[in-house]
């Protein structure tokens, strides 16, 4: 059976250089802790665990001057100021794309722009981006960008992960009533490449196995598009291979989510080719 793997795939830049901050760091101290997990995938979070990372929720369970690595999708505003209180040494993990989309919102807010956010409202990156300006709007989809208020002068900018069809059809919507709009396009382009290069795969083997947590969002819509072409899995690790499930199969395409460690992969690899 051969085995092919999709063009892109795996981490993205974002979450490798977290990752990547993260082990420097464990090599040198412990413990190190995370806000929420650094990345959704439980085999990494738990590896990292035993090497001396600690997940903590709240501010209160982080000792005063330890280390603290920031998510590639950012922290809020007061989570970081409760950190400096603390005296705490936070190591910067947020991707700088994430960063621009920062940037440029407090560029559009000191400029006199009713400042948007593309995104949705409950996601870590949004949160961390609405936290750091005065009255920022959220908006998720088109029916919402119809409903507010005739603003005189707009800034939008956008959630690193959007597509970019969903941030069209908002603006269009909101270019009806508003005259006066700067937008940025602060979209990252990492998601999309994954998804395009999945499906290109699909269409040339004669199955899918698509590997990531089963919590992850990038994973799971991997795994959705490519189930719309071929037949497809969706696993963690290698260890959910079935081997009966590949009779007949002669080509057998790849992709992991932006979360998914190159070692689990590879694991995942060597055990296909045994079949
Ligand atoms: S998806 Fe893009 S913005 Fe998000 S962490 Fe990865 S590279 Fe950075």
């Amino acid at each position: 059976m051969e085995v092919i793997l999709a063009k892109n795939y795996g981490f993205c830049f974002g979450v490798r250089r977290a990752v990547d901050l993260l082990e420097n760091e464990l090599g040198r101290t412990n413990p190190v802790y995370t806000f929420g997990p650094l990345i959704h995938n439980q085999q990494f979070v738990d590896k990292m665990a035993e090497k001396g990372a600690k997940i903590v929720n709240e501010l209160e369970d982080v000792k005063e001057r330890s280390i603290v690595i920031s998510r590639a999708h950012g922290l809020e505003k007061e989570i970081i100021e409760g950190l400096k209180n603390k005296k705490v040494t936070i190591i910067d993990g947020v991707c700088p794309f994430v960063n621009l989309v920062h940037k440029k919102a407090l560029e559009l807010e000191s400029d006199g722009f009713q400042t948007i956010i593309i995104g949705e409202k409950d996601h870590p990156e949004v949160k961390a981006a609405a936290s750091y300006i005065k009255n920022p709007l959220i908006i998720e989809n088109s029916e919402e960008a119809k409903k507010i208020p005739n603003f005189e002068r707009i800034g939008i900018v956008v959630q690193t992960t959007q597509s970019q069809q969903n941030v069209i059809d908002i603006v269009s919507a909101l270019i009806e009533n508003i005259k006066d709009i700067r937008i940025f396009n602060t979209r990252c382009s990492a998601t999309e490449e994954r998804q395009n290069a999945a499906v290109e795969l699909a269409k040339i083997v004669d199955k899918m196995v698509i590997i990531g947590g089963k919590h992850s969002g990038n994973t799971k819509r991997l795994y959705q598009l490519c189930f719309e072409v071929k037949p497809s899995i969706h696993i963690e690790t290698a260890n959910e291979l079935e081997k009966d499930e590949f009779k007949n199969i002669n080509k057998v395409g790849i992709t992991a989510g932006a979360s998914t460690p190159q070692y689990i992969i590879d694991e995942v690899i060597e055990t296909l080719k045994t079949f």
